[in-house]
């Protein structure tokens, strides 16, 4: 049994390893020079930039390749006990995300707090429902609108009112476990000592992840050898690049949407109809050196603020990287981001971290990701239609979870899988 896999991004990276440690034989190809996808981690003068993920939970999945590659170590911790914060009414206000941020916090009004305590007390979701109005019924407008939504919603660059609940939050509180009350689940969680993993980062960045991967399996990876077709055969299929032919029983693909459709149109044109169908939204990042002294782990900018970008990471103080903020930007906030130049979008990000902040500063580095994040929209309703041949599988964040742990646990299950081996329950 031989598997190709397609990219070395996390998921492709933490296929191969849970792969070879099966004994299955696996082949990984990688367009690009340097491996980790999205997961790069950049010095400039003497910072270190995340231009993607910025910082990790350490789930066990995770903790089981540090201790494999023997990065124990490189790590560093977070500190999560910081608050995050809402840009709302022209200033920082505490998101309400343990008990006593909850009481204090002025991001909500009295009865915006205790509508919240009626949620037990709701209906399950509902066909069609998308993630605003599933969480204004549940919680209210105060606490959906102002921080539950955009916390959700963030990262993906999507409103939450173009987000249907079936296809999005409410997978992630299925994976959970959550199947009723969200607020009971947290107070019984709360109750039993159950803690999230803890926070974390590697001394130069989460790159060291995964450039340990690629080096303990560099034999099986091909680096700046991008798949130009996969062809169907009798017995298998067949991955091209410029190097040649690699003939393998599975193929498993890792990448973005846009390019599965063009790997695979060749093989099944309704699939790639069905592939080219999930919308992504490109992502801007300025790096900003600040002095700013505020503690916390980053700002919420909920969709309709006044303000151009989509959200701070204060890099700064919960990772004790020095002077550096991150600032994200898409184009619910600032439309123009695909055509704005590198100094324009260094500008909105630093004129608008003085306006949130107070404080001002320096753009030091932009970087773009295109085609960005999966959206998960409505466009997500294109999974049901999802088909794949045998011997094709989706290793890919949008298919299934996009933070870095899901990743690890998606590559873990499709390699029980192909190994033949029976999965642990979650
Ligand atoms: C800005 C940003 C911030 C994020 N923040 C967090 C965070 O804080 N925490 C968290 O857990 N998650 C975060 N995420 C999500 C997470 O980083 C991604 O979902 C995850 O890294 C995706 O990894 P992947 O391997 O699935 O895909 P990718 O990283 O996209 O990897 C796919 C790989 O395939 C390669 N490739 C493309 N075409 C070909 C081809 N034809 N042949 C061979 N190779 C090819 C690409 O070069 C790439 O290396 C963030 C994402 C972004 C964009």
């Amino acid at each position: 049994m031989k598997v190709g896999v397609v990219g070395a991004g996390i998921s492709g990276l933490s296929l191969v390893h849970a792969l070879a440690k099966r004994d299955v034989d696996v082949t990984a190809f990688e367009a690009r020079e340097t491996p980790g996808g999205v997961v790069q981690s950049r010095r400039v003068g003497e910072h270190v930039l995340e231009l993607g993920p910025q910082r990790l939970r350490l789930t066990p999945g995770l903790e089981s390749i540090v201790d494999d590659l023997g990065l124990g170590n490189r790590l560093e911790f977070g500190d999560d006990d910081q608050p995050i914060y809402v840009y709302h009414d022209g200033e920082l206000k505490v998101a309400p995300l343990s008990v006593r941020e909850a009481v204090t916090t002025d991001l909500l009004g009295p009865l915006g707090k205790l509508r919240i305590l009626l949620e037990p007390l709701t209906d399950p979701q509902q066909p069609d429902e998308t993630v605003d109005d599933f969480l204004v019924r549940k919680f209210g407008q105060q606490a959906a609108r102002r921080y539950l939504g955009p916390l959700y919603s963030g990262l993906y660059g999507t409103d939450p009112r173009d987000m249907l609940v079936e296809y999005s939050l409410g997978r992630v509180l299925e994976k959970a476990g959550i199947d009723g009350s969200v607020l009971l689940w947290v107070a019984r969680k709360l109750r039993e000592g159950r803690e999230s993993p803890p926070m974390c980062t590697f001394e130069d960045g989460l790159g060291e992840l995964t450039d340990g991967l690629y080096e303990a399996h560099a034999d099986a990876i091909s680096l700046g050898t991008p798949v130009e077709a996969i062809r169907e055969r009798e017995d298998g299929y067949e991955l091209r690049t410029a190097d040649g032919s690699e003939y393998v029983d599975d193929v498993v693909l890792t990448t973005p949407a846009p390019t599965c459709a063009d790997l695979l149109a060749p093989i099944d044109a309704d699939l790639e109809a069905t592939l080219r169908r999930f919308n992504y939204n490109p992502i801007g990042m300025v790096f900003l050196e600040s002095s700013f002294d505020g503690t916390g782990i980053g700002t919420l900018i909920p969709p309709g603020s006044d303000a151009q970008i989509s959200g701070l990471t204060w890099n700064a103080s919960f990772l004790d990287r020095d002077g550096i903020f991150t600032c994200y930007v898409d184009q619910l906030g600032y439309p123009a981001l695909t055509e704005a130049t590198d100094e324009e979008l260094g500008k909105v990000g630093a004129a608008e971290f003085e306006r949130i902040t107070g404080a001002p500063a320096t753009p030091i580095h932009v970087h773009r990701w295109e085609p960005g994040m999966p959206a998960y929209d409505r466009s997500w309703r294109a999974t049901d239609d999802l088909a794949l041949p045998d011997g094709v599988h989706l290793c890919t964040n949008f298919v299934d979870r996009p933070g870095i742990p899901g990743r690890i646990r998606s590559a873990n299950r499709l390699a029980d899988e192909l190994a033949g081996e029976p999965t642990p329950a979650e």
